[in-house]
């Protein structure tokens, strides 16, 4: 079936290696244009998307709704994959971490925290990063491409089915999603809102909106057409209160500054139906680099006209890095500072750092097609030299 030709997905990669359609990433409407060009209803878009994503079914023959001439013209040019799991670690405070195989020679990382009733999974968009922010292990592993809207969602699917949640005697055990794994999700749009429209479908995961979140370093054009396409909750990684630190820490900050990146954010806001919504500052804090009583009073009045919480990450530690975790002294200053200017503030605990699944930590297995891994490896191997020498 020459569906490439027919319609216009928004997931371009809907079609596979073999030449059949994966289902798994595509939304309802696309779904339903799939079935109106093959002659059907469009209603059997949310039948096909409940038996995969709230049953976890794979196998058209077993989609009973449906007539048996429908089920094999699918089975016949479509098929229902997810990526393949290598491993699976879990850490001694419940967090678990997935390896999954995306390509012959690369992996990407996945994370679910559980706390309280809430189980939060940190979802991957890209393998690999291109930002390449100073602090962050993924951006030293390179970049090798965008992941599939099948391949984002499917880890949600993929951590679904790992705790039996499609089954109806178990509770749900994934109540919140944030894409703040491996890679930059505004730099992967179309394949992101695609999948995110899945985690938010009736008919789907049916999470809310308030429960799924976006994190992104600060490509602004795409965060200004997210607010035009979806309604999820907006985290933006600022890290530093002006451009000359930023410029060091977040490379994409010379392109887009500071002030322009609030102004974005806040035209974000202005396009949800809810007047009250707020935007997640996160901030990671490193010893000496960004936690001095200054940078917290410059924050406090770089954010005043943006809506939003405070959520400050203390440094998670890679090999290799030049960065230190803030001391705890640093930490509850700035906390206190910023609270004391009139801010919601949370500190976000550090979880799964003994199985490295803690922010930042997510390296997974990139083939790089930068030179960025080379360059880490060598200064890594510098590095552990000196260390043998001395
Ligand atoms: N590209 C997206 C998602 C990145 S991961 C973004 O930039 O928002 C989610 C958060 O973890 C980001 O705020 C990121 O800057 C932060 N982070 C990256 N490396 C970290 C580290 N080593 N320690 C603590 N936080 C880190």
């Amino acid at each position: 079936m020459k569906i490439k030709e027919k319609v216009s997905f928004s997931t371009e990669d809907a079609v596979r290696g073999n030449g059949k359609v994966n289902l798994m990433g595509m939304s309802a409407s696309s779904l339903a244009d799939l079935m109106e060009m093959m002659g059907e209803k469009r209603f059997r878009a949310t039948q096909i998307l409940k038996w995969i994503h709230q049953m976890g079914v794979r196998d058209f023959d077993q989609m009973t709704n449906l007539s048996k001439v429908l089920r094999g013209k699918l089975s016949e040019g479509m098929e229902i994959v997810v990526p393949e799991v290598v491993s699976c670690e879990n850490s001694s405070d419940g967090t678990r971490k997935w390896l999954v195989q995306v390509e012959n020679d690369s992996c990407i990382e996945m994370v679910f925290i559980p706390e309280g009733s809430r189980g939060t999974l940190c979802v991957s968009s890209q393998i690999g990063c291109a930002l390449d922010c100073s602090f962050c292990a993924t951006g030293k592993q390179g970049f090798n491409r965008d992941l599939t809207a099948s391949e984002i969602i499917g880890q949600l699917w993929i951590a679904a089915d790992s705790f039996n949640q499609f089954s109806s005697t178990t509770t749900r055990r994934i109540t919140n999603v944030v894409m703040m794994g491996m890679g930059e999700p505004l730099m992967n749009f179309d394949n992101v809102v695609e999948a995110m429209s899945i985690m938010l479908d009736d008919h789907a995961y049916s999470l809310s909106k308030r429960r799924v979140t976006l994190s992104t370093a600060g490509v602004l054009p795409a965060l200004d057409r997210l607010g035009d396409v979806l309604d999820v909750s907006l985290a933006i990684s600022l890290h530093a209160p002006n451009d000359e630190l930023r410029n060091k820490l977040v490379p994409l900050n010379k392109k887009y500054s500071i002030n322009e990146f609030i102004d974005s954010a806040r035209r974000y806001l202005s396009k949800m139906p809810d007047s009250r919504r707020k935007v997640t500052v996160e901030y990671t804090l490193m010893d000496q680099v960004n936690d001095r009583a200054s940078h917290a009073l410059e924050l406090s009045s770089v954010l005043r006209e943006l809506p939003c919480k405070i959520n400050l990450i203390p440094f998670n530690p890679f090999p290799g890095t030049e960065f230190r975790r803030v001391s705890d002294v640093a930490m509850n200053r700035f906390r206190d500072i910023l609270h004391r200017e009139g801010y919601t503030v949370t500190v976000r605990t550090t979880r799964g750092d003994d199985i490295a699944a803690a922010c930042g930590q997510l390296a997974g297995l990139v083939n790089d097609k930068t030179r960025r891994q080379a360059r880490y490896k060598a200064k890594l191997s510098a590095q552990q030299a000196v260390r043998i020498l001395s």
